[in-house]
């Protein structure tokens, strides 16, 4: 990464500010996933042990800059002092002669975490004044919140134009982790792409097709594939206003001689609800009244086949409703398999909020080599685009070398 790190600036004394993404599930006030707040825990420990005084930010949900009781972060708070062993704090408002007051009074090695940054309107709207007002109450910017790295807000890039500001340690192995699948995996490097919709993926398909060898197409998506190579669909989620990009796709494919998997055979359901009538036919012969709701036991079949030889594999997208039991075996199978691949030192990436909560379903989060925290923002750093919240972190320079006169 070309960035600098948290390792890269004495912390020892220094106020810094920690923009995290703890924005995790939460069930009648209760954490459902603390995974965001562990990954956040590296970096935190860090800054406490040099004798930082940490200043912690993030947002909750979609407040809509309004303050919403259910969206406070106290649950965090609690749990991350849990993880911590010590008390963390949470101020009223991220702002406030209070919030100023609390962050003076802290001494080196004592962390707060400020209220959720989106009951203020000017967080989204990346207002400099709020991002100055943030910056004041620091002397250093950190950005760990690698899942909120594809936004432009307050928080997560306008305060840079006040502080020197650095990377965290999850935002540093995101980066290298996904990075290094975009510049140098290695080969053969598959990618299995499924989800609902093929307009949400277009980009990441066209930017991983120079730099793949396998495409395995499951999901909702691959019945706009379907409808490409002139099959019906019947009642499935398609779209056929982008039949002609699936085309695109197919045709670039083949000039990059990169192999395509789509479904062969496909679980249908007369309604896409549990309890429905569902069978499984071939791909040529999805019958008209039917939707698509899995791949079928050939097409996982061939999918692995094409998947083993590869040395690198990156997962996004469920390759079914997974949500429901039924019609998740497709889904379930894909992530067995791939702990298993992993396990044999393949190196395994699943990026995507559903792609990853399938995984972690099964308990095989561990068993993959990285997991990604960020959901859109792993998939926008896969369609080759520079993130806001990363650009304005500082340069490593290049190490200036020459010859002494
Ligand atoms: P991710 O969050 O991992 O990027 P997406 O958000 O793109 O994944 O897609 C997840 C959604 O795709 C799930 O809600 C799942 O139900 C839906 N999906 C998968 N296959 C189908 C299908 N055949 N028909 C309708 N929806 C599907
Ligand atoms: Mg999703």
């Amino acid at each position: 990464m070309d960035k600098l790190t948290v390792r890269d600036f004495d912390a020892s004394g220094k106020r810094v500010f920690v923009r995290c993404d703890f924005n995790v599930p939460l069930e009648d006030g209760k954490i459902t996933d603390d995974t965001r707040i562990v990954a956040a825990l590296p970096t935190i420990r860090y800054l406490l042990n040099q004798g930082a005084i940490v200043i912690l930010a993030s947002h909750l949900g979609r407040p809509d800059g309004k303050v919403q009781d259910s969206l406070r972060l106290r649950p965090v708070a609690e749990r991350l002092g849990q993880l911590l062993r010590m008390n963390v704090p949470v101020t009223g408002d991220a702002l406030g002669v209070g919030t100023e007051d609390a962050i003076n009074r802290l001494k080196p090695g004592e962390a707060i975490l400020l209220e959720n940054l989106r009951f203020h309107p000017e967080e989204e709207k990346n207002d400099p004044g709020f991002a100055r007002k943030l910056a004041g109450y620091a002397d250093v910017y950190v950005n760990d919140a690698f899942g909120s790295a594809h936004r432009a807000h307050a928080s997560t890039a306008g305060i840079a134009a006040y502080l020197p500001a650095y990377a965290g340690l999850l935002m540093e192995r995101e980066i290298n982790v996904l990075g290094n699948l975009l510049e140098n995996p290695d080969r053969p490097f598959a990618a299995v792409i499924g989800g609902a919709k093929v307009s949400g993926k277009i980009q990441v398909l066209k930017n991983l097709m120079g730099k793949v060898d396998v495409f395995v197409i499951g999901g909702g998506m691959a019945n706009t594939f379907l409808l490409a190579q002139g099959k019906g669909v019947g009642k499935s989620l398609a779209e056929p206003d982008r039949v002609d990009d699936a085309r695109a796709i197919l045709a670039s494919a083949e000039e990059h001689r990169v192999q395509v998997v789509l479904p062969v055979d496909v679980v249908v359901a007369k309604e896409v609800t549990r309890g429905s009538e569902y069978k499984t036919v071939p791909a040529e012969k999805i019958p008209t009244s039917w939707h698509v709701v899995d791949v079928g036991r050939q097409s996982q079949t061939l999918m692995r086949q094409a998947l083993d030889p590869a040395r690198t594999v990156f997962w996004n997208g469920p390759l079914g409703v997974f949500e429901i039991p039924t019609f998740s075996v497709g889904t379930k199978e894909m992530a067995r398999y791939l702990a298993g691949r992993a396990a044999t030192g393949v190196t395994v990436v699943v990026g995507g909020g559903d792609s990853v909560a399938a995984v972690e379903q099964q308990g095989l989060a561990e068993k993959m080599t990285h997991i990604s925290t960020g959901g859109g923002a792993s998939l926008e750093m896969l369609e080759g685009r520079e993130m806001p919240g990363v650009a304005v972190l500082l340069d490593r320079r290049p190490v200036e070398t020459g010859k002494a006169e």
